[in-house]
């Protein structure tokens, strides 16, 4: 289980909003499941021009990437800028909290990591195991249905992805 209070939904649902139809993406941090802090972090993958950096996509996905331009690729893939995410890690630390998920968007598909999707968890998965940080999960925000956006939650291990209950909890007043 997985407890995002409303206000970090609603603007994970905004921050998706605001990028549509590029996808977002960003950090979620907390303590034990319930998420307290959010950070959004930029999609690099906008500006991204070299063949190079498509590296770690898988081969049907990279030759689709490759037939599009830098702004179509946000369309539909993301990749975090590494220096704002070293300074979230480094404020998640400083707070002591623990990364508890990575969140993106999909603007025209529904709220189920794709293969890319599963192919970068398992590349953080490698990484993660070498720095010893805790399993984070995968958040999806899907505005495949403009009105009625969807947010899931998946853990990604050994290139399976199971969806994990996610709660919106309301704050208290
Ligand atoms: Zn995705």
């Amino acid at each position: 289980m997985l407890s995002i209070p409303s206000d970090i939904w609603q603007d994970m649902i905004e921050h998706a909003r605001a990028l549509d139809p590029h996808e977002c993406c960003g950090i979620l941090a907390g303590t034990d499941d319930h998420v307290t802090m959010q950070y959004r972090i930029t999609n690099i993958l906008a500006r991204m021009h070299d063949e190079a950096d498509l590296a770690h996509f898988d081969q049907a996905k990279l030759s689709d990437l490759k037939n599009l331009t830098p702004e179509e690729r946000a369309d539909v893939a993301f990749q975090m800028d590494a220096q704002e995410m070293s300074l979230a890690q480094k404020d998640i630390r400083q707070k002591g909290m623990t990364l508890k998920a990575f969140y993106h968007s999909h603007t025209f598909s529904p709220a189920r990591p794709s293969l890319t999707d599963v192919t970068i968890a398992m590349e953080f998965e490698n990484y993660r195991e070498r720095l010893n940080i805790p399993e984070p999960y995968h958040v999806i925000i899907s505005l495949e249905d403009k009105e009625r956006p969807v947010i899931r939650a998946y853990r990604i291990q050994e290139s399976q992805a199971t969806e994990i209950p996610v709660q919106r909890r309301s704050l208290p007043v």
